[in-house]
């Protein structure tokens, strides 16, 4: 590991390949602490080509502190449908209450006060008071910890208590704090653009003859993550009930993910299972309330991955032509009026496929669940 009293002047070499290598993207030039705060929090668990559209629409639909803080949390959901990690977006619109509140509706310019806003940590608090009030704090994100165990040699794990402290303490002391808006900005992109998790170009790489990893051939080795978090597999079979041109929805307001969100009807078991099987169910007779129904549209075997939990899912349209099932726990609304709801990015799928099929279901059978 490189010695930090061997500290190059790093920032001007960052600076001047940033300048070169940057791209061009809606949140680089504003000081605006409200838009550089939207746009850190999308960004974060998000591609940026993925956030950018997101950045765009969000902006436009919420335009400033008060727009979002009036807002209804569907509204904001329902903007932010697809992103994923939807707590970032209630957080958001806590915040922004919060600065009504607190601040008279004024983005707060103290880092201890951007600290106290909810969903916002350190590194995102570190970006806004840099980027919107060149404030001197190093920001490190994902890119920054590659970049900074690479060319020092660290191996400390980045996930543990003792590697934050390190990179952070590192980090503040490369920060030029004359500039720490555009020092932060071409750290991050340097991490983003050429020191790239995979095949990272170090041939054209301005540190390639100072850097540890390149030296020492621990590229593919750095950075050392510690724990790894376990996966779990969840089954989640989903009943779309079609009664008398309408059908339910459930709010999910359980902590758990999709918190606040919409979905159909839903049985979770610990394994898979059959759909014969969960019709003999005493939930799913309840749901039909023991009338006659047919299937229609089935979708199974779906897996969708989120970042802890792989979800395997399957949706079955249930047509009941007697009486429609009085489900107090579920909303009852109108199947055209189903895109309005915000909802997870499996459930928006199915919801597509589903308007495309709901004239001409198919795999028809008539079933009595008593
Ligand atoms: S030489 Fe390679 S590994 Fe080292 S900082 Fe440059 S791109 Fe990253």
């Amino acid at each position: 590991m490189l010695e930090y009293k061997e500290l190059n002047p790093i920032s001007p070499i960052l600076i001047h390949w940033y300048q070169s290598n940057k791209r061009d993207l809606p949140w680089r030039e504003i000081h605006d602490p409200y838009q550089i705060w939207i746009s850190e929090i999308i960004l974060q668990q998000t591609r940026v080509a993925q956030g950018f559209d997101y950045f765009v629409r969000f902006i436009h639909q919420f335009p400033d502190i008060k727009s979002l803080a009036t807002a209804h949390e569907d509204e904001v959901l329902k903007c932010w449908q697809g992103l994923g990690y939807y707590s970032r977006a209630r957080n958001l619109h806590a915040a922004a209450k919060q600065i009504m509140e607190n601040f008279n509706g004024k983005f707060p310019s103290a880092y201890n006060d951007i600290l106290s806003l909810k969903g916002i940590g350190e590194y995102t608090a570190a970006a806004v008071a840099s980027f919107a009030f060149k404030l001197s704090f190093a920001v490190v994100d994902g890119n920054v910890f590659r970049f900074l165990s690479r060319y020092f040699g660290i191996q400390t794990p980045i996930d543990s208590g003792a590697g934050k402290k390190e990179f952070l303490q590192l980090a503040d002391a490369l920060l030029d704090k004359r500039q720490p808006d555009l020092h932060n900005q071409a750290i991050m992109e340097f991490g983003a653009l050429q020191c790239t998790p995979t095949a990272p170009d170090c041939n054209r790489c301005p540190f390639s003859n100072s850097c540890f990893a390149k030296e020492n051939d621990l590229i593919s080795s750095l950075p050392v993550k510690g724990n790894k978090t376990k996966v779990t597999h969840r089954y989640f079979h989903h009943f779309i009930v079609l009664a008398n041109g309408g059908t339910f929805l459930h709010k999910r307001t359980q902590k758990d993910i999709w918190q606040n969100l919409y979905e159909f009807p839903l049985y979770e078991s610990p394994h898979p299972m059959e759909l014969s099987d969960i019709i003999q169910t005493e939930w799913f007779r309840s749901l039909t309330q023991r009338q006659t129904f047919q299937i229609g549209l089935q979708i199974t075997e779906i897996k969708h991955i989120l970042s802890h939990q792989v979800i395997h899912a399957s949706f079955f349209v249930i047509k009941i032509d007697e009486q429609t099932p009085d489900l107090p726990q579920f909303i009852y609304i109108a199947t055209d009026k189903l895109w309005q709801y915000p909802v997870s990015k499996l459930t928006e799928k199915f919801i597509k496929k589903f308007s495309q099929n709901l004239d001409s279901p198919k795999n028809e059978y008539n079933f009595t669940s008593n």
